[in-house]
């Protein structure tokens, strides 16, 4: 049987990630797509489920998981731990899904190293103001907790050179139908002078 195809969705917190992978997994071509759940040790935020939005554990068994090898790749994110678990990824490539992991760069990058054939995805803001907006707006953080999350973000985007596609979440239908693309493997790559350009824009932003 043929096996699935590893995907990996980044970019800075708010971006719209989250709304992006659910919106491919429900449109025509999610078909045969699956989500990965990740682990945390972060709080529940309002809404949020266990088992569906995250698996939401203590840190003691954060670490047992880590000892069991239970982990494609995990990573500390804002001061709390994350991390993919390895098993239900691997069963479902081995069924012939392909799988999405919405995932930071370290854990990005940790995946490029162990599975050399992943496809990694950057999501881009607009701009680094329209970020700010949206972080805003989502209306859970502190001042100094936004300010960090912009920090991190103009980090993340200066390692876009390790991507393979980047899609900007400009206007969410178009966003969805490049993440189609990519899927599809009709998207263009992501050029080295391109990756350079961008990283270049959103320092100087
Ligand atoms: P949030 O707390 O806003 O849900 O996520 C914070 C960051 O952690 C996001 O950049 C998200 O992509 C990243 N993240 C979520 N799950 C994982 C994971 O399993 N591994 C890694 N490395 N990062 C993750």
């Amino acid at each position: 049987m043929k096996k699935g195809k590893l995907f990996v969705i980044s970019g800075p917190s708010a971006v719209g990630k989250g709304t992006l992978c659910k919106r491919l997994l429900s449109g025509s071509g999610g078909a045969g797509m699956e989500l990965s759940v990740s682990m945390t040790t972060r709080k529940p935020r309002p809404g949020e489920k266990d088992g569906k939005s995250y698996y939401f554990v203590t840190e003691g068994e954060f670490r047992s998981q880590i000892g069991k090898g239970g982990f494609l790749e995990y990573a500390e994110v804002f001061g709390c731990m994350y991390g993919t678990p390895k098993e239900p990824v691997l069963a479902a490539l081995d069924r012939g899904s392909n799988v999405l992991l919405e995932i930071d760069v370290q854990g990005a990058l940790q995946v490029r190293g162990n599975y050399p054939e992943s496809q990694l995805v950057f999501i881009l803001p607009p701009s680094l103001a329209e970020l700010r907006r949206r972080i805003r707006h989502r209306g859970s953080e502190t001042q100094e907790q936004v300010a960090r999350r912009l920090d991190k973000a103009v980090s993340e985007i200066a390692v876009i050179s390790e991507y393979d596609y980047a899609v900007v979440n400009n206007s969410l239908t178009h966003a969805v139908a490049e993440l189609r693309e990519v899927i599809e493997g009709r998207h263009d790559r992501l050029e080295a002078a391109e990756a350079a350009d961008i990283a270049k824009r959103f320092a100087g932003e």
